[in-house]
């Protein structure tokens, strides 16, 4: 297995992506609409929320594909990234209620739950010797302050310390926030002193506060979600982001969001990776949502690659899309699936169909399987090892049986 590394702020990307990507789009044929567009990104120049929109119209979704595919080839070539992960979700406890979640409890329901430091070590144990990420994300819990989650993160970090902590979205800290009576910044700092790696993007849902009124009230706001994970990035903690669609958005507004998504990214590349996923309807309460088609789903993840030139990576989230999605997605533009998991219950009881319980060898064959090289990555995109699985193999003949 070869092996190599890069900077946080590299984060894998080939040095040369610049010449690439105009040699790549330069050399095809593209129909008068996509051609001013393909243009603009063959010279690195920024495509405005007026031209997302003339991508999201575009009848013919294989061009788009084609451009993100482009965009990504220049950056990675064939290689795809995924990482050894498993998700332990704290709680699912929650003081809020927002529409759509199907996860969270009141502390009264019986089917509600809170991990003690021993529980939760425990979960982590039986994963440990297969992965080297633990993604921890839950409800907002009304008793928990700093000092739960400084003495997990501690402990975590001396009995796994090859195991990062990606956890705790900007929700939570800002939760945390308000129960320890401290900054987002001096929150921030206690938890990377206690071990946090990382954090991920959830609850950006989409970024408008009028929507968010509607389907997640009482949630952290567009300002905040930004602010949060600003305060991270200026301490050098990287982090995820993520957009949630096809709830109450218009295009525009996912276009407006990727826009404020990149601006931040913009002024210190710290968000590592943009994970775009559908809202699952089954279970959840939100009958007015338009749900987002296949075709939606792997145009807005071509456009999020186009769009979102200063963020280095696109996650196909095949906990949410499905395996089968995922590995198309891959040719329109994103280079990253995510992950192992292990166990998870928010997208799944969201109605998420995607296998638990992957390992090493499921991921490097899915991405084999769509054509591309797997490279296992960690949680900060810094070491890279190339995986080799053998190609699929078809029998040459089936069998006919005559009746
Ligand atoms: S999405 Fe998060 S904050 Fe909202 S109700 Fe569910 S667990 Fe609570």
């Amino acid at each position: 297995m070869a092996e190599w590394s890069s900077s946080v702020t590299e984060a894998g990307v080939q040095p040369n992506w610049r010449e690439q990507i105009q040699v790549l789009i330069s050399a095809e044929k593209w129909s008068p609409t996509i051609q001013p567009i393909a243009e603009k990104i063959a010279n690195c120049e920024r495509v405005t929320i007026d031209e997302g929109l003339i991508l999201y119209k575009h009848k013919d979704l294989t061009e788009i594909g084609k451009l993100a595919g482009l965009a990504k080839a220049a950056r990675y070539g064939k290689n795809v990234f995924f990482n050894s992960n498993v998700h332990i979700n704290q709680t699912n406890i929650c003081v809020l209620s927002c529409k759509f979640c199907a996860f969270r409890r009141s502390k009264k329901q019986t089917d509600s739950y809170e991990l003690s430091i021993d529980s939760y070590l425990e979960k982590l144990d039986e994963y440990s010797p297969f992965v080297d990420e633990v993604h921890s994300v839950g409800g907002l819990h009304p008793d928990w302050d700093i000092e739960y989650y400084e003495t997990l993160f501690q402990t975590v970090r001396d009995k796994f310390p090859n195991i990062s902590i990606k956890a705790l979205t900007a929700v939570e800290i800002k939760h945390l926030a308000k129960n320890s009576n401290l900054s987002f910044q001096d929150i921030l700092i206690r938890l990377k002193n206690a071990g946090l790696t990382s954090i991920p993007g959830g609850g950006a849902e989409i970024l408008n506060d009028e929507i968010r009124d509607i389907i997640c009230r009482g949630k952290e706001t567009t300002s905040e979600y930004l602010e949060i994970h600003e305060a991270a990035h200026v301490n050098n903690i990287p982090s995820n982001c993520t957009m949630l669609f096809g709830t109450l958005e218009s295009l525009r507004d996912r276009l407006v969001h990727m826009d404020l998504l990149r601006r931040l990214a913009d002024k210190h590349s710290m968000f590592q990776c943009f994970v775009p996923y559908p809202f699952l309807p089954d279970h959840s309460r939100l009958p007015e949502a338009q749900l987002a088609t296949a075709n939606e789903i792997l145009r807005t993840i071509a456009i999020s690659r186009l769009m979102l030139d200063s963020i280095p990576h696109i996650k196909a989230y095949r906990m949410n899309i499905g395996d089968e999605l995922a590995e198309i997605a891959l040719h329109y533009g994103a280079d990253d699936v995510d992950g192992t998991v292990g166990q998870e219950s928010i997208m799944h009881l969201a109605g998420a169909k995607s296998s638990l319980n992957y390992n090493v060898y499921n991921m490097a064959k899915l991405i084999t399987d769509a054509g591309f090289v797997p490279i296992k990555r960690d949680t900060t995109y810094q070491n890279f090892t190339t995986v080799s699985v053998e190609a699929p193999k078809r029998i040459k003949k089936l069998n006919v049986i005559q009746s």
